[in-house]
């Protein structure tokens, strides 16, 4: 972004709300970021607290956004992400993807501020298409256990448009696709930081089903770069974002090891219900309209995860 903005990012202390933080406040800008701490955790965030450009609200978004002042930008990234979190979590997941949607809106349109929703690829449910394009609508199950995570991104993404077409705020949805790197929970369930932290303790790897499901796996850095590509523009979306390197996460789990350079063995465990069978982005519009396309490769990014989970002995217990 252009000049010193003021950016109110709520979930500011989680996995890719804090690395959000981080490349803003190095950009120069203002970030006072929003949390409750359900998922995320302060010490995402304390190598921030030392400057003045960055500050720490502790809230539920879902019940208020007690920010002052003026505000250039909100970006909407709290809920629980993760399926064990969002499980564990039904009705605060439902409510931030409502409630708290619709408190960043108020705040964004009462400021003339952009707004970015995170959505998700969880939106397209378990795919009858591949891969999956912004114009496809999805396949989902709205009373199964996986609902009331992509419901309620399903519904914020009606909510943020109700918004633009309504009060002409300028909002803006990201899709975002699995995204992995550095400050993921190694006990959060999701497949990297899962397959991680086991291979680094010589433990079996824990594999659902029989591995042939796939996931498009991103690197974080470049998610980052994509979503203030698309908060720079102007464009409602929604915007997939995501790296289309595909892999089965037998594939994956065999090269962590590799990388890691691990004995663990792997066992099957019983794969979730609805766990999608396929995802793959096609991010043929970000490139279009954005300019963006990732530039990590996943080699490189599962090294960079690797090797912060082994620097970082104590997230690994
Ligand atoms: P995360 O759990 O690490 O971060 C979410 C943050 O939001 C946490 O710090 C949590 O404490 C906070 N939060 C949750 N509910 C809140 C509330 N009511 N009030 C205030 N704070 C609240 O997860 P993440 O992976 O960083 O995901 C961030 C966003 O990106 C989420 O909206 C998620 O749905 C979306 N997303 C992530 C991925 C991914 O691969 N990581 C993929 C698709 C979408």
């Amino acid at each position: 972004m252009g000049n010193q903005q003021r950016v109110v990012v709520l979930g500011g202390a989680g996995f890719l709300g804090s690395h959000l933080s981080e490349r803003l406040v190095g950009e120069g800008h203002e970030v006072v970021a929003v949390d409750n701490f359900i998922t995320g955790s302060e010490s995402n965030v304390e190598h921030l607290s030392g400057t003045p450009l960055f500050s720490l609200v502790e809230a539920d978004v879902s019940d208020g956004i007690p920010v002052e002042g003026p505000v250039d930008v909100v970006l909407h990234f709290a809920s629980p992400a993760s399926p064990i979190d969002y499980l564990e979590f039904p009705i605060e997941t439902l409510k931030v993807g409502s409630l708290g949607t619709l408190n960043g809106l108020e705040l964004a349109r009462a400021n003339d501020a952009r707004f970015i929703m995170a959505s998700t690829s969880e939106v397209y449910g378990d795919p009858q298409i591949h891969p999956q394009h912004e114009d496809y609508w999805g396949y989902v199950n709205p009373v199964g256990p996986r609902s009331v995570y992509d419901e309620a991104k399903r519904f914020s993404e009606a909510l943020v448009t109700g918004f633009r077409t309504t009060y002409g705020t300028n909002t803006g949805i990201v899709r975002i696709f699995n995204t992995f790197g550095p400050r993921m929970r190694p006990n959060d369930g999701r497949a990297i930081p899962n397959f991680v932290r086991q291979s680094l303790r010589g433990e079996p790897i824990t594999l659902a089903g029989d591995g042939s499901q796939t996931r498009s796996i991103c690197y974080v850095d470049d998610l980052v770069d994509g979503i203030l590509a698309l908060t720079r523009a102007s464009i409602p979306g929604p915007v997939n974002i995501g790296n289309p390197h595909e892999i089965s996460m037998l594939d994956l789990a065999q090269w962590i090891v590799k990388l890691v350079g691990s004995s663990s063995e792997t066992v099957h465990i019983e794969r979730p219900v609805d766990d999608p069978t396929v995802r793959r982005p096609d991010i043929t519009l970000a490139t279009r309209e954005l300019g963006w396309e990732p530039q990590i490769s996943a080699e490189e990014g599962l090294r960079r995860t690797i090797e912060w989970f082994r620097t970082h002995p104590d997230v690994t217990r």
